[in-house]
C-alpha cells in the first residue's frame, strides 16, 4: 500500500551547523546535519540532554539563525520566524484569564482570522480531545493534561502545514502522558500535517512517529534513522508487542552505542 503513496519532501536541513559563542568559548550544538522530512510525516527526534534537539527545532522555526548550512521548508529557505507553524512546548502557556475555548481561539485572533468562522472548529478540536463540557473552564480549573490538550488544539486551529513540538508531554505524569499521546495521535491522523516532535521518551517516539531520528551527544549529528512501520491507530496495549519492544530496544541500543548509558525518560 505505502509504495503507491507519493511522498514529497517538505522540510530539509542542509548541512546545518549551529555554534553559540559564550564567555566560556564556542559551543557547537549541531554539526553537518542533513535531513529530509516528507510532507505529512510524523518525525520524532530523540537524543541525550543538551545534544542540540531544541536548537534543531529553533532553527526550523526560524527562531535561531544557522551558523552555516540552511533549513528549507516547502521549497523556501527559512530566514525568519515561521509564523505559519503550530508550536507546542512543555508548558501549555495558556492565558489564565481566558477560558479553554478562548485560549484556542487566540490563534485565530492573533492571525486576524474570522472568529465566528473559527469557533465551531475550535469547539470540534476540544471535543476531539475529550474536552466537551470544559470549553468555558479557565486554565486553573483544568488538569495539566487538559491544559496541554487545549494547547494542542490551539496549535492546530489554523490548520498549519507543520507542527513543532518540544517535549510537549514532558511535564505530565505517566498515565496522563499515555492518554494525551492517544489524543495527539488522533488529532494528527485527522490533520496529517508534518510533525517534528522532540522527546526524551523512546517509547513515546515509537508510539507516535513514522520515523525516529537518534541524535549523537553534542555536537548533534544523526546517529540513527529508524522507520517505525507499525500500523495505526496504535494503542497502549501495542506497547507490549514484540514489534514495539524490538523498535524500542533498537533505539536503546543506539544510545548504548553512543555511550549514553543514562537518559532521563
Ligand atoms: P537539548 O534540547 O538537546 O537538550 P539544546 O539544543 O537546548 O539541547 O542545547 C544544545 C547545546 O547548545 C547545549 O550545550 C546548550 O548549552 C547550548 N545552547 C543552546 N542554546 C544556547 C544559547 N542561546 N546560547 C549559548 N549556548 C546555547
Amino acid at each position: 500500500m505505502s509504495s503507491a503513496v507519493e511522498t514529497r519532501t517538505f522540510i530539509e536541513f542542509k548541512d546545518l551547523e549551529k555554534s553559540f559563542t559564550t564567555r566560556g568559548g564556542t559551543v557547537t550544538a549541531i554539526e553537518s546535519l542533513s535531513l529530509s522530512v516528507q510532507e505529512g510525516e510524523f518525525l520524532a527526534v530523540v537524543g541525550p540532554s543538551g545534544c542540540g534537539k531544541s536548537t534543531l527545532l529553533m532553527a526550523l522555526a526560524g527562531l535561531t539563525t544557522p551558523t552555516s548550512g540552511e533549513v528549507v521548508v516547502g521549497g523556501e529557505r527559512v530566514d525568519g520566524p515561521m509564523t505559519q507553524a503550530g508550536v507546542v512546548f512543555q508548558s501549555a502557556e495558556l492565558l489564565s484569564w481566558r477560558t479553554a475555548l478562548e485560549n484556542v481561539l487566540l490563534q485565530a485572533e492573533v492571525r486576524k482570522l474570522d472568529l465566528p468562522e473559527n469557533r465551531p472548529r475550535a469547539q470540534q478540536l476540544l471535543e476531539d480531545v475529550g474536552l466537551r463540557g470544559f470549553e468555558n473552564h479557565y486554565p486553573d480549573e483544568l488538569s495539566g493534561g487538559m491544559q496541554q490538550r487545549v494547547a494542542l488544539c490551539r496549535a492546530l486551529l489554523h490548520d498549519p502545514s507543520m507542527i513543532l513540538m518540544d517535549e510537549p508531554l514532558g511535564a505530565l505524569d505517566a498515565i496522563t502522558r499515555d492518554q494525551v499521546q492517544g489524543d495527539l495521535q488522533n488529532l494528527w491522523m485527522k490533520s496529517r500535517c508534518t510533525v517534528l516532535l522532540i522527546t526524551h521518551s523512546i517509547e513515546e517516539a515509537v508510539f507516535l512517529a513514522d520515523r525516529v531520528i537518534v541524535l549523537s551527544p553534542r555536537p548533534a549529528t544523526i546517529a540513527a534513522d529508524i522507520t517505525i512501520d507499525l500500523p495505526r491507530p496504535r494503542h497502549v496495549a501495542d506497547r507490549g508487542t514484540p514489534e514495539f519492544t524490538n523498535l524500542v530496544n533498537e533505539i536503546r541500543h543506539e544510545f548504548s552505542r553512543l555511550g549514553v548509558f543514562e537518559q532521563d525518560e
